[in-house]
């Protein structure tokens, strides 16, 4: 029988290369990722680097169903940041591709190599917005609010 597919949401990031299209790129490889169906993407925006430095980054956020376990789906991510081109020169470095598993279902992860819920997306705007967008239910007005300092604006044409 073939296993359950779980709700996940994915966080998607870039700012060196050309950031917009390696999210595009990013999408489309997870959607034809075996086990994994894209269900929504969020608009891109635009912010400037938190925790992070070097030129804006373009984040998006898209909900999936899969049919993976957790880390087999961290597996199939860390292969499309590998695909394009990601390199970790040290900890938040610029970066051409970064993908987080926000949520993975209800599940609460913490192992050597995954957490999740990922333990920073309540500190960061650039997460929150993009999700609001596309899981409203999900951030609450107070959380939404905590980031409001934070400015994340849309990256669409
Ligand atoms: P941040 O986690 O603050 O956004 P980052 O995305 O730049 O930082 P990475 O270099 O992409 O960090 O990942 C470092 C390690 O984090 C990965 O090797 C991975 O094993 C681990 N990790 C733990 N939890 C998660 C998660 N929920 N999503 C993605 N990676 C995770
Ligand atoms: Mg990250
Ligand atoms: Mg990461």
């Amino acid at each position: 029988m073939p296993r359950a597919e779980v709700t996940a949401f994915v966080a998607l990031g870039a700012n060196l290369g050309e950031p917009a299209q390696a999210l595009r790129d990013a999408l489309a490889s997870l959607g034809t990722t075996p086990g994994v169906r894209v269900v929504k993407a969020s608009r891109l925006y635009r912010t400037a680097p938190l925790d992070s430095s070097g030129p804006d980054y373009i984040n998006a956020v898209a909900e999936i169903a899969t049919a993976l376990c957790a880390p087999a789906l961290l597996d199939a991510m860390q292969a499309i940041e590998q695909g394009a081109g990601r390199e970790r020169p040290y900890r938040h470095a610029p970066r051409t591709l970064d993908l987080d598993l926000l949520l993975y279902g209800a599940g609460r992860i913490a192992s050597p190599r995954l957490t999740v819920p990922h333990p920073r997306m309540w500190e960061r705007a650039f997460v929150l917005v993009p999700l609001a967008e596309i899981a409203p239910a999900l951030v609450s007005a107070v959380q939404r609010q905590a980031v409001a300092d934070q400015v994340v604006v849309t990256a669409d044409p």
